[in-house]
């Protein structure tokens, strides 16, 4: 099939690549021509395991190809629109710009029969307002909803395994045809035994947020536990251990530490809250003002465990940060908690080098008052406390005893509760995390 991808960041680099690695001729379009430039040459302009191989193999395969013009969607019978929805400014509401300025110029490019597929998360009521904008002016053209669920650093994954898809049609035969188009789309994976579930607008766009609230809800959950084990003197991590033993609560997204980040958990539930009120069913989601709350108070946390350890003030001490991007695996450093906690560490007069494996370059360009270090061990020399914030493999896998001759102190605050916490006190450092004992 011939299918355009309209935004290549995130979700539409790999959703181009991943749809031409099926056998389907796509091209992609983004509003970026830096972008559009590295992803023609095959280079990724973002750092998500297995991606590049991917992007070259489809590359060379002749089935894909990147523009910033939108007349090159034309001819493509299916249209993916994977563009951003950020949090709007000073507001708790989604920015449905993109989606709506990327819809727009592509209705002139629609044909009749042309499906129209948005995989943006958008706060529902987008779809039915946005097909209404289609029915008016390309006519014969049809919109469905197909929200993506894929996890940064396992994308390609996720995107050519999904555990299961969700398509939002309309009624009638409008929407016998989409889900048609839609699973000649995904022959591949509905023919591999995927979930499918196939559904209205607002339950298609609902799934998506409600999912992100859910598992937003479950570490903010855990980390309020943790609020309770510092007070009480419990340990976190064999909490979350003995209750995720329960099937019913399981143990995923019950590692309590600094909390969610990123460009999707935060935006998403605050801007279901939003939406919410819209509709007069505000009191509904109270409850995630709460978790977002929990969310947030974890970095503040973090900041005063580093003042407490390093006797009480940051000044002009050193402390070198491992870890920037949003979680491990990703160069994101949209909304990260790993970051936040640097910049405030940095205005209590701290001097904070920060490291990260993929972010760096991300960093420099939006946080350029912070100092980086190209390595854990450049980050840490003379520090008075190391934080690790980011779980990379790398920094869980640091010999504590080597790591210990650089430093100036053996202190390490374990913001991801992600060390061997026995092996850093038997190499000397005093061990602090969040929800757990001091050593
Ligand atoms: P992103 O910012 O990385 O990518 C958005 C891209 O859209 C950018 O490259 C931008 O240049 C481009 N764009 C903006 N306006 C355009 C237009 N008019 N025409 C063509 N291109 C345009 O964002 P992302 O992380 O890929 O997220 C995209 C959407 O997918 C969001 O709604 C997000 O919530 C959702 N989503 C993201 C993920 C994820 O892990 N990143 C997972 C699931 C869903």
């Amino acid at each position: 099939m011939k299918l355009s991808v309209i935004g290549c960041g995130y979700l539409g680099a790999v959703h181009a690549a991943a749809m031409a690695e099926l056998g389907h001729e796509v091209v992609g379009v983004d509003v970026d021509a830096a972008k559009v430039e590295a992803l023609s040459a095959g280079r990724a302009p973002f750092y998500e395991p297995g991606f590049e191989d991917l992007l070259r193999r489809s590359l060379e395969s002749g089935r894909l190809s990147f523009s910033s013009d939108m007349a090159a969607a034309a001819g493509a019978g299916v249209h993916f629109v994977c563009v951003g929805t950020p949090q709007k400014r000073g507001e708790y509401a989604a920015d449905l710009r993109y989606v709506e300025d990327a819809t727009e110029s592509l209705l002139g490019v629609l044909a009749p029969g042309d499906l129209v597929v948005g995989k943006s998360t958008v706060p529902v009521g987008t779809a039915a307002r946005l097909a209404e904008m289609v029915a008016d002016k390309a006519p014969g053209a049809i919109l469905a909803w197909n929200p993506e669920f894929l996890r940064e650093g396992f994308a390609v994954q996720d995107t050519l395994h999904p555990d299961r898809l969700v398509y939002g049609v309309p009624s009638g035969k409008d929407g016998e045809t989409a889900r048609a188009r839609l699973d000649e789309v995904y022959a591949t994976i509905v023919g591999a035994g995927t979930p499918l579930v196939v559904t209205d607008y607002a339950t298609a766009e609902m799934v998506k947020t409600a999912a992100n609230s859910f598992l937003a809800t479950k570490i903010s959950f855990i980390n309020a536990m943790a609020e309770l084990c510092e007070a009480t003197g419990a340990d976190v991590k064999q909490l979350a251990d003995a209750i995720g033993h329960d099937d019913r609560i399981g143990r995923k997204f019950l590692n309590a530490g600094l909390g969610f980040g990123g460009g999707c958990l935060p935006k998403d539930i605050r801007a279901f809250m939003a939406r919410a009120g819209e509709l007069g069913a505000d009191q509904a989601l109270t409850f995630l003002r709460e978790v977002d709350n929990i969310n947030m108070r974890r970095r503040i946390r973090m900041v005063d465990l580093a003042r407490e350890v390093c006797g009480g003030s940051l000044l002009g001490k050193r402390v070198a940060v491992l870890g920037a991007a949003f979680k491990p695996d990703s160069d994101d450093i949209r909304d990260s908690p790993a970051l936040n906690v640097a910049a405030q560490l940095g205005l209590q007069g701290a001097t904070v080098r920060v490291t990260d494996p993929a972010a760096v370059d991300n960093c420099k360009r939006d946080w350029p008052q912070l100092d980086y270090a190209d390595t854990a061990e450049e980050a840490a020399e003379r520090a008075d406390a190391v934080l690790l914030l980011t779980e990379w493999k790398q920094y869980r896998e640091l010999d504590p005893v080597a790591f210990g001759q650089v430093v100036a102190q053996k202190r390490v605050l374990d913001g991801r509760n992600a060390l061997d916490r026995d092996r850093w006190e038997a190499a000397g450092w005093s061990y602090r995390a969040l929800g757990r004992r001091a050593g």
